[in-house]
């Protein structure tokens, strides 16, 4: 199974890409995480995310039911241990759409399904422009967003792979690349091998 994880700064177009992707792949689906943060206008429970409280947020973690989960600008953000195994059971590759921090987690835990690629913005100064044109965030949240931005960049070089989104459709087709190798890596084909080693035997 392929856990493909998209982490980029806010705002360098990581949903577009990713969205972009699973439409072409319909092998692999969406971690749906689970978050404090309030709707957006347009997102809906259950397909952005699955929307909670701090409470229910907190009490999940204490029963262990996140594989993942990280601060992220005053709101949790975490990956069901559920969804997982779900996607596990049901044959199909999940694309991450989190940051650095839970990245990292998540390529801990699964090493050798998970294949980790940073986003990056083709400057600093479109990426603040971008943030402001999405309109969704106020200044305070923007400025937060990119001190944070500034962090996450120092930790990209760990990645796998870093892709440029200087325009979506190319780097939808270097993400297609990545994940099109990575579902024929040696450890997520195992299986196959054993069957033919006893065939063969
Ligand atoms: P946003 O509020 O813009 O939807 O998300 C803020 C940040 O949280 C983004 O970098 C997003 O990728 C990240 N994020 C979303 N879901 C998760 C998750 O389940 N775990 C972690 N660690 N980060 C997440």
């Amino acid at each position: 199974m392929v856990l493909l994880i998209l982490a980029a700064v806010s705002g360098t177009g990581k949903g577009t890409v990713g969205r972009a992707l699973l439409a072409r792949n319909p092998d692999l689906k969406l971690s749906v995480s689970h978050t404090t943060r309030a709707p957006r206008r347009g997102e809906q429970g259950g397909v952005h995310y699955h929307f909670t409280d701090h409470d229910d947020f907190r009490a999940r973690i204490a029963e262990g039911g996140y594989v993942e989960w990280a601060e992220y600008v005053g709101n949790l953000y975490g990956t069901a241990r559920q969804t997982i195994e779900d996607a596990r059971a049901a044959g199909h590759g999940l694309l991450f759409d989190i940051e650095v921090k839970g990245a990292a987690q998540i390529v801990e835990a699964y090493p050798d399904d998970a294949v980790s690629v940073f986003l990056l913005p083709p400057s600093w100064t479109e990426l603040a422009d971008r943030l402001r044109k999405r309109g969704t965030n106020d200044e305070a949240d923007i400025a937060r967003r990119l001190a944070r931005g500034r962090e996450e960049l120092a930790e990209a070089r760990w990645f796998d792979h870093l892709v440029v989104n200087d325009t979506v459709e190319r780097a939808v087709d270097e993400l297609e690349s990545i994940y099109r190798s990575a579902k024929t890596r040696t450890a997520g084909r195992l299986e196959l091998l054993e069957a033919l080693r006893a065939e063969s035997a």
